[in-house]
């Protein structure tokens, strides 16, 4: 037989709805603040990710797929979207003295180690701006992962980090600072660090390793190189933070090592997911557009790991419920006479049509009213319908509350009993 390759995932029928649920509440709530969508295909020059993403990051020294076409062309399966997104909008004239707020969803590829949370192929969903330059825009994007959290329900497991790294030359200041600090005591480094006080040296700050973390405590730090302006533009992202009552932890160590990236960087993390804590990765990237071939255009982002996501979600719901308890359906259409299922298909499609967000399953393949409200439970529906004549009239509901035997059962006009339906 022939197996999946390694790190590309599989979703299997059992975890399928959960996906579709949580792609359809974080596209809605895309959509909601009006960011448009984009789609962007899987393969790009190898050009693009080299200059877009940089050269001396992990994703391009180590982690990308790439390939010959059969032209001789280097291809690369996209490692992440935003280099796509700028090349896309660059190339189709939608940059230049226009501001654009867009979205893009899918799979990326990076060639790392798979373990929970972490694979070669995985989902991002990714909002991204071009065009503004303040720190509203910054909160803007803030606002909108936290209105994600809010949509799924797992706002209390997640933690925002934040940080500036000032303008590019206070961030080149700080650059030739910390080289000259660490480059007398290199070879204390961990060997990661040590390649990177040459490639990439901000990078360094990220290091895992207690000792690296030990000599760092002695370094310059970001905050003192930052400049003036800088600093207004990360107060203002914090007083709009404070006004949509956002909370969040500054991180002076919190950096994105590319060249580009200027001001704002956020991060939020989980603690419930082990080692693979980040959930969404984000900040402002004003250099980005001037760096891919364009005129200088401010430009800001995020980016959402969604197999992350889903992981807390799943978490979340676990943690709600009683353990082992299926949650495949809300409302259970009961059928009691042999007679009347087409009475029940109609009510059914009427309770999907009225009742969007609930999943409304209808039993198949009779058996007495018992038999019906167990399997009902067992699906982990909150109520059951019964439906009781053949009559096709739609005028009541009966409702048979499954999780609270103070209400028990009722009969409902059918508007009534919508209404009803809709405090589940
Ligand atoms: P990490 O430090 O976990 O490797 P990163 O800094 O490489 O993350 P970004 O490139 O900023 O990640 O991507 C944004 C988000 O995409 C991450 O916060 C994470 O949730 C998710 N992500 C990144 N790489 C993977 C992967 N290999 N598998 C699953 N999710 C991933
Ligand atoms: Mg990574």
């Amino acid at each position: 037989m022939v197996r999946a390759v390694r790190g590309m995932r599989d979703i299997l029928p059992e975890q399928g709805r959960r996906w579709d649920l949580v792609e359809g509440e974080l596209t809605r709530v895309l959509q909601r603040h009006a960011y448009e969508a984009i789609r962007l295909p899987l393969l790009e020059f190898t050009e693009l990710f080299a200059r877009g993403v940089g050269e001396a990051t992990d994703i391009v020294e180590k982690e990308m797929y790439t390939l010959a076409d059969r032209d001789g062309d280097s291809l690369s399966l996209r490692p992440e979207g935003t280099a796509s997104s700028v090349r896309m909008l660059q190339e189709h004239g939608l940059l230049y003295n226009q501001t654009q707020r867009v979205y893009y969803a899918g799979p990326m590829f990076r060639y790392e180690k798979p373990q929970k949370g972490r694979y070669r192929q995985f989902y991002q969903i990714g909002a991204e701006a071009y065009g503004f330059a303040g720190p509203d825009i910054d909160g803007e994007l803030i606002g909108l992962g936290w209105a994600c959290w809010q949509a799924l329900g797992i706002e209390t497991m997640v933690t925002l980090e934040i940080n500036t790294l000032g303008s590019s030359e206070a961030r080149q200041l700080y650059r030739t600072a910390l080289v000259d600090f660490l480059t007398p005591m290199s070879e204390l480094l961990d060997e990661d660090s040590r390649r990177r006080l040459e490639t990439n040296p901000m990078r360094i700050l990220d290091s895992k390793n207690p000792a690296t973390q030990a000599l760092l405590e002695k370094a310059p730090k970001l905050p003192d190189f930052v400049d003036v302006q800088s600093l207004e533009h990360y107060e203002g992202l914090k007083l709009l933070l404070d006004a949509m009552q956002i909370p969040y932890q500054e991180n002076p160590n919190l950096v994105r090592g590319l060249d580009y990236y200027t001001h704002t960087v956020f991060e939020w993390t989980t603690q419930d997911l082990g080692s693979q804590g980040a959930v969404c990765a984000g900040g402002r990237y004003d250099g980005l557009v001037e760096r891919l071939g364009g005129r200088p255009t401010p430009g800001v982002g995020f980016a959402i790991g969604l197999d992350r996501v889903v992981l807390l979600h799943e978490l979340a719901e676990a943690n709600a419920k009683a353990p082992g308890q299926d949650r495949s359906a809300d409302i259970y259409v009961c059928v009691t006479q042999p007679d009347c299922s087409s009475a029940a298909l109609v009510v059914a499609n009427a309770l999907r049509q009225a009742l969007p967000k609930r999943r409304v399953r209808q039993h198949m393949g009779g058996g007495n009213l018992k038999k019906q409200l167990k399997k009902a439970d067992a699906c982990g529906a909150d109520v059951a319908i019964l439906i009781e004549s053949d009559a096709l009239d739609q005028q009541t509901l009966t409702i048979k509350h499954l999780r609270d035997a103070s209400i028990g059962q009722e009969t409902l006009a059918f508007d009534a009993g919508i209404a009803r339906l809709q405090q589940y």
